[in-house]
């Protein structure tokens, strides 16, 4: 009879992972099994980005760095804010993580407590509320529909707010949606924060996978009053499609990230020594191979959007950004993890039911596969949704 702490035994188990290993499983056993579930890019690293960490490890980079990162990518990652965002951050502000989830979980970690709150807009990447939980704080969701795109709107922002309000999860592009605030949108959740004295951690990591000539803001850009409320959190893994190198950035007021960094020198340490060196090029050297995701994506995107609203009983905005769609499957009646459970036992599909990200009503499907996956998985899909009408 093992005591597990009570901040432990809150916490729910990934719906993600479950799916995925059963998926996983259903492959190795010899099924045909289309993929919808993961939520990471089916392109490989760049080559010139692995280069760099290959000639790192070979000049040997192989031993323990400055606990949050080495000078040179703090200052690449704080040229990129200046460059892409108007943003001026010191390295000093600017912490490297083993990814962009534990950047959310530093910054929760170092902000939150118990007494605190934490406001969410649902559909909610799920690593939030659970974060939130095992700082001992509060999450507060707000539920959002596809009829505002997923979008929390400015008055349900400021009736979530109370006193014990600390911190405000903003994240645009979405995960799971696909959603993409505007930038008036934006400024005016971002004015409530200031106003009410409330942080924002705005997690940016889908900054570049954005379509239609759609514009990416930082919520920190806006004013001084903004950048002193915000904390940005961002990664490597998507759009330079680096996933397993476990790399992710904060930039947060300096008493903020100074508690981070403290934080980290006494948990993890460093982040990988010649991971950091490809990072350093990542967003030193070329971006081409963007533009080449970019047109793929948005291709098997708007495939994919056609075809689930071309099937009777689904009906699916479409997104601006990141590599996912959230169709409404309500009206085919079953709730989102029956439906999850019975598309993949009968058709062979794996996706993720809507209420592992707070919202029964939706699946995510991730169009980070092959069209000829999309294509094959989607015709499932419409099969199984014949035999629920
Ligand atoms: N934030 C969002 C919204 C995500 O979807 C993800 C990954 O799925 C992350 C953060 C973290 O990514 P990583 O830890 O791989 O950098």
């Amino acid at each position: 009879n093992y005591k597990i702490s009570h901040r432990a035994a809150s916490l729910s188990s990934s719906l993600t992972l479950a799916i995925d290993s059963k998926a996983k499983q259903m492959k190795a056993d010899g099924l045909d099994v289309v993929g919808f579930g993961v939520g990471e890019p089916d392109f490989d690293t760049p080559r010139h980005i692995k280069d760099a960490a290959i000639k790192a490890l070979n000049e040997g980079f192989t031993k323990y760095t400055a606990a949050s990162g080495i000078p040179e990518l703090r200052q690449a990652i704080a040229d990129k804010f200046k460059r892409d965002n108007g943003l001026t951050y010191k390295p000093s502000q600017i912490i490297v993580s083993c990814g962009g989830k534990h950047s959310c979980y530093n910054v929760i970690i170092a902000t939150c407590e118990e007494g605190d709150e934490v406001v969410i807009p649902a559909p909610y990447w799920l690593s939030y509320p659970e974060m939130v939980k095992l700082a001992g704080a509060k999450p507060v969701i707000v539920q959002t529909s596809d009829k505002t795109e997923f979008k929390v709107t400015p008055e349900q922002l400021r009736a979530a707010i109370t006193p014990r309000t600390r911190l405000f999860i903003l994240n645009s592009p979405s995960n799971p949606t696909g959603s993409l605030y505007s930038r008036d949108e934006i400024k005016a959740l971002g004015d409530i924060c200031v106003e009410k004295g409330v942080l924002i951690m705005s997690d940016e990591i889908y900054e570049k996978l954005v379509y239609d000539g759609a514009e990416h803001v930082s919520v920190a850009s806006f004013s001084k009053a903004h950048y002193d409320h915000t904390i940005v959190v961002h990664g490597f893994a998507k759009a330079y499609s680096m996933t397993g190198w476990r790399l992710g950035y904060l930039a947060a007021p300096e008493p903020i990230a100074k508690a981070i960094d403290a934080i980290q020198s006494h948990s993890t340490s460093n982040p990988t020594s010649f991971a950091q060196k490809g990072a350093v090029e990542a967003l030193n050297g070329p971006q081409d191979h963007l533009k080449t995701w970019l047109e793929e994506y948005a291709k098997r995107r708007m495939f994919a959007y056609q075809k689930l609203n071309s099937i009777p009983g689904i009906s699916c905005v479409n997104a601006k950004g990141a590599f996912y769609l959230f169709p409404n499957i309500s009206k085919l009646g079953l709730n989102s993890t029956d439906f999850c459970a019975k598309l993949l036992e009968q058709e062979k599909v794996a996706a993720v039911p809507g209420i592992a990200f707070g919202t029964d009503e939706y699946i995510r499907i991730s169009y980070a596969t092959s069209m000829a996956n999309l294509e094959k998985g989607l015709e499932r899909i419409e099969r199984f949704a014949k035999t629920l009408k």
